[in-house]
């Protein structure tokens, strides 16, 4: 095997991390996986409860591709660990009045083979009469989807790369001193570490990594998620009776159905401020949980009144296209940079892990729209910076 001696550490334990490491292993590589507080912890992107897996991406396709090629790669690990972490519920999304995003969603999803219905307002009612349909003319039903048991799957992905193989190890990587081809890892504990390459998948963190690389490319920007309870006996709102919803209109909220022993989850998808990832309280807002309830009693009118069960505040590490990073060190050849999932990365986990893999190992260079030369081409074309 050409690559069987190669060494890679893969710096970051979340979706994109584990997975790449998994992927690496996989790929005949010998593999450090480090992370500075454990795989889906409560600071990372990666941490908390659930996450939704949808094809619908409208005009951007590859995700839609790489979200059907995730499903495949979460369904045959699932069966690998015999442990359940993807839910297929479906994913109900509804559309507005302009509804070109869901056009060209449903046309893509179509194209990949993911099987999607479209429901006119009479059928969304009749299907789904726990819902008020008010300004919904129609929504795409994607009857693949579902959602993803996060932080359960995380572990999951750790535990099966150290089954594999795999070296995992909880400690901090040092900002390293990028100037040409990396040589050692400095780690907080005192040693180091010197890899043939080294990825780094430090989500939200990246751009404190490599300040001058990625810098403000990369944003945390907080996330507030509400978790409400129905009364006991009414399963209207949980899986399997209610499916993931997401609204698209002006505003852009979210959620998932409750069940496994949790809430109706519902979260805005609005970006807000920057938000510090290692040291920032995590308390949500009166203001935000005052729209939350205005929202949920609009949409779904017999959870008016319900009590707030559960509550986080999460980050998303979003670029300013919120298309992800995959590149290599603009300096350095060895180092390969992993991030940018800007709110929508976790689904896609094993499909990028599996894509990273490839590219570090095969030196292949990923496509145009992961590239960091598509925010100095955009800030030169603008003449911004
Ligand atoms: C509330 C919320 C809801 C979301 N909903 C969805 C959804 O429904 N569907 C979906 O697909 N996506 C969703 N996302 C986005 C998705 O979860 C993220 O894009 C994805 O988890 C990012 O993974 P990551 O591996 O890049 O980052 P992270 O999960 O943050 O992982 C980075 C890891 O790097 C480690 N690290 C950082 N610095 C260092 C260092 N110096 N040394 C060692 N380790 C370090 C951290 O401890 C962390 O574990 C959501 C995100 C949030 C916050």
């Amino acid at each position: 095997m050409p690559n069987a001696k190669l060494r890679v550490a893969v710096i970051g334990a979340g979706a994109f991390g584990g997975w790449t490491a998994l992927y690496l292993l996989r790929s005949g590589a010998q593999v450090t996986l480090l992370d500075a507080w454990g795989p889906g912890n409560s600071r990372a992107s990666s941490g908390g409860e659930s996450r939704v897996i949808r094809g619908s991406y409208g005009a951007k396709k590859i995700y839609t591709h790489m979200a059907a090629r995730a499903l495949l790669l979460w369904k045959e690990n699932q069966a690998r660990w015999k442990r359940q972490v993807f839910y297929k519920a479906g994913v109900l999304w509804m559309a507005g009045a302009d509804d070109s995003y869901e056009r060209a969603s449903l046309a893509a999803l179509r194209d990949v083979g993911l099987k999607a219905e479209d429901l006119g307002h009479g059928e969304l009612a009749r299907r789904y009469p726990q819902i008020n349909f008010e300004g919904v003319p129609w929504a795409i039903f994607e009857k693949e989807g579902g959602f993803l048991v996060a932080n359960l799957a995380c572990r999951s992905v750790v535990e099966e790369f150290q089954a594999e193989g795999g070296e995992y190890r909880e400690v901090a990587a040092e900002v390293p001193h990028v100037e040409t081809r990396l040589q050692e890892l400095k780690l907080s504990d005192g040693s180091s570490l010197s890899v043939d390459r080294y990825v780094f998948a430090c989500g939200p963190w990246m751009g404190r990594v490599f300040p001058d690389v990625i810098g403000k490319l990369v944003r945390g920007t907080p996330k507030e998620v509400f978790f409400f309870g129905p009364p006991a006996g009414d399963t209207r709102f949980d899986f399997p009776e209610l499916p993931v919803w997401a609204d698209h209109r002006e505003h852009f909220y979210y959620g998932i159905p409750g069940g496994l022993g949790r809430g109706f989850k519902a979260a805005d998808d609005t970006r807000g401020p920057d938000f510090d990832p290692s040291s920032t309280d995590r308390i949500v807002t009166a203001e935000g949980l005052k729209a939350m309830r205005e929202y949920i009693s609009f949409r779904f009118p017999a959870l008016k009144g319900a009590p707030l069960v559960e509550s986080r505040v999460c980050q998303y590490e979003n670029t300013p296209d919120e298309d992800f990073i995959l590149d290599r060190h603009p300096r350095a050849e060895n180092v390969w940079l992993v991030g940018g999932g800007s709110g929508h990365g976790f689904k896609h986990g094993p499909a990028m892990g599996e894509l990273v893999a490839r590219c570090v190992t095969r030196d292949q260079t990923a496509d145009p729209q992961f590239l960091l030369a598509r925010f100095r081409d955009r800030a030169k074309s603008t003449g911004s910076e």
